[in-house]
């Protein structure tokens, strides 16, 4: 075998389909979200404004979350020391476990180390607990859902099309009466930005006998009175039978968790390998989250920027003729529709504007879909919308990619 040619094939083929990733040498301030300094190879530096963060409120600088992550250090230390089970459960790790279960308006919350390993190691333990279950899978749900639901064989696992309740019908009517199902899909798609029609798939849930497996990864912090997500702003906590979430993203930290019933969650945690076998998050970003998230329980008006900035940045790019996919939520896609011109136009941006945005391609996104995919956070002001703006209107233009309202160069 010739190992080294096939890691360089690999490569190629990304690289011939406009895929290869570049990172960028981003280096954050203290207090100066969403501005960064952005160094290039050559060594030069400039300032840009960070248009993609999933730190969607800021909340990574807020002063209480840092305070209460370096208090946390000096008195626990750096790391953990440990598995859960074994040395790595300390007092800030039950405590935040208690947060989130308050925060869900559930019986028991359990940690694990990232959103990612949360659904991964809670779906593919349901298999272990409901023998013969079959999980009902949106089509759109995050890898992270897909990966645990694929610990399922074949037969076990159904995925029906985004958002199509009459599809997910269909397929459990059409599933054994006596089998137990789970129905996993998420409030907001974060590709999208659109939003699950949450009483409709309990709804169906109920009549099937199926229980609920909600990922709130991209509402939690932004949506509800307390910020617990789009459950519990339609009132439907209650009826979800468990909820996950992450602390990486609005809530600015790390770490992901699910909330449920003191049963489900005491099984997930006796069988789910992704919990039992790794070291536990580190003590101060227990604190960090707990801290963040209390912050953002009484901080509603934090929300309520948020929501209008997203409605500012909509308005805006859509006046400017951009083509701006249909989201009901802070998430802004904007499409370009082929991978070249998607990695090209980022990368402009970046080079020319001081604007940093990923390109958003296959396989995040149907191919064809590509797009670019803005986060406006409550501390974007109008002046950078306006730049983002006008910079968009001339590389659409550049490139010669149809604008709305047949506006193409
Ligand atoms: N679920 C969804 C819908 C996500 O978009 C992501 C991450 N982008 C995750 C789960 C994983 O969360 P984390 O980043 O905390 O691992």
């Amino acid at each position: 075998m010739d190992y080294k040619s096939a890691f360089r094939t690999a490569l190629e083929q990304i690289r011939s389909e406009g895929r290869y990733r570049v990172f960028a040498d981003l280096k954050r301030h203290r207090g100066e979200f969403p501005r960064a300094t952005w160094t290039q190879a050559d060594g030069t530096q400039s300032d840009v404004v960070v248009w993609c963060s999933n730190d969607y409120l800021g909340q990574g600088q807020n002063p209480i979350v840092l305070d209460a992550m370096h208090t946390a250090i000096e008195e626990a230390g750096a790391g953990s020391g440990g598995t859960r089970n074994i040395s790595g459960t300390t007092a800030y790790h039950v405590e935040l476990e208690r947060e989130l279960a308050d925060l869900h308006g559930k019986e028991s919350a359990l940690l694990f180390t990232s959103g990612y390993v949360s659904n991964e190691a809670s779906l593919s333990t349901l298999y272990k607990i409901l023998p013969g279950l079959i999980i009902f899978s949106d089509e759109l749900n995050h890898n992270s859902m897909i990966s645990g639901i694929r610990a399922g064989k074949r037969e076990q696992r159904r995925v029906f099309r985004h958002n199509d309740l009459a599809h997910l019908e269909e397929l459990l009517a059409a599933a054994p009466a006596d089998a137990p199902k789970v129905i996993a899909f998420e409030s907001v798609y974060s590709m999208d930005g659109d939003i699950a029609d949450m009483k409709g798939t309990v709804a169906l849930a109920r009549k099937y006998g199926a229980m609920t497996y909600l990922d709130e990864v991209h509402a939690v912090g932004m949506y509800g009175p307390r910020g617990a997500g789009v459950a519990e702003r339609d009132g439907m906590m209650s009826e979800i039978d468990i909820i996950e979430g992450t602390l990486g993203k609005a809530f600015g930290v790390m770490g992901g968790y699910i909330a449920a019933d003191a049963m489900i969650v005491d099984a997930i945690r006796s069988y789910a390998d992704g919990f039992i076998f790794t070291t536990s998050l580190p003590p101060s970003l227990a604190a960090g989250a707990v801290a963040s998230i209390r912050y953002l329980k009484e901080h509603d008006e934090v929300r309520v920027a948020h929501q209008e900035r997203a409605a500012a940045l909509k308005a805006r790019l859509a006046r400017a003729g951009l083509p701006v996919m249909p989201s009901v939520s802070h998430i802004v896609p904007v499409l370009v529709g082929d991978p070249v011109h998607c990695k090209m136009i980022s990368d402009i941006l970046l080079s020319d504007y001081g604007i940093y945005v990923q390109p958003i391609n296959y396989p995040t996104v149907p191919r064809g879909t590509e797009r670019l995919r803005f986060t406006p956070s409550p501390a974007h002001t109008d002046e950078m919308m306006d730049s983002l703006a006008e910079a968009l209107e001339k590389l659409w233009v550049h490139c010669n990619i149809a604008r709305v309202g047949g506006q193409a160069a």
